[in-house]
């Protein structure tokens, strides 16, 4: 099952996505997009995101590698295909994407399920971006002036979780996982293999 996190820069979805893809590893795993973002100093080039330059991000467009790409706060970020199709075999997969990645996802994946992380107020979304200290008061500006747009697009989304207190929000992320996992459609093979034994049982 694919789940699309998206909301404001800042507003906790990589901590979110980093507790829950810990606890309930190796099942659910973390979609590593490109970005040709700077590094910051606790991020790791393949685990938080593959850092590349302009051009190799081009040219990974030109092959159509990319599932989805868009230009973040003046950066360029896209998930690949196969970062999408390897990791989704068997498993259920979290992608950390903005409003328009998500769009694009939905496209291609109508079945995934969209969730959409938002503290309550814009003044501490301020405040846990000047907290991270990995960007400047400029890109801090442009962050926020986003935000206000990305909270207006929240009705396209199945599911809203408000992270204000982080260990709720963790809750209601790991609720929509595991009720995910409940669907009907997951349990097919579980249920194939139920109902034979049930129909064994009634035979013998
Ligand atoms: P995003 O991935 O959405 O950009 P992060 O996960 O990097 O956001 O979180 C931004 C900052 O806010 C981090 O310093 C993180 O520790 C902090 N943070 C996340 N959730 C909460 C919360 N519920 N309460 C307080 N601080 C939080
Ligand atoms: P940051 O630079 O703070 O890690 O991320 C900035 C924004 O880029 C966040 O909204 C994040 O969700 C988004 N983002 C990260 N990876 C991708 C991606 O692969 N595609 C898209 N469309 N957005 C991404």
């Amino acid at each position: 099952m694919l789940y699309v996190v998206s909301g404001p820069s800042g507003c906790g979805k990589s901590t979110l996505i980093r507790r829950l893809v810990n606890e309930m590893k190796p099942g659910v795993r973390f979609s590593v997009s490109h970005t040709t973002r700077a590094k910051r100093s606790m991020e790791l080039q393949g685990k938080d995101y593959y850092f590349v330059s302009e051009e190799e991000f081009q040219s990974l467009v030109r092959e159509g590698a990319f599932l989805e790409w868009a230009l973040v706060h003046g950066r360029l970020y896209g998930t690949t295909r196969q970062e999408v199709e390897s990791k989704l075999e068997g498993g259920d997969l979290l992608l950390d994407i903005d409003v328009q990645g998500a769009r694009q996802v939905r496209a291609r994946y109508p079945r995934a399920v969209f969730v959409f992380v938002a503290p309550s107020h814009p003044k501490e979304l301020k405040r846990r971006l000047e907290l991270r200290g990995s960007n400047s008061p400029e890109s801090i500006r442009e962050r926020l002036a986003a935000a206000r747009k990305e909270v207006e697009s929240f009705e396209e989304f199945d599911y809203i979780v408000i992270n204000d207190f982080l260990e709720r929000a963790v809750q209601e992320l790991r609720s929509i996982i595991v009720s995910g996992k409940c669907r009907r459609e997951n349990r097919l093979e579980e249920m194939s293999s139920i109902l034979s034994s049930y129909r064994l049982e009634a035979d013998s």
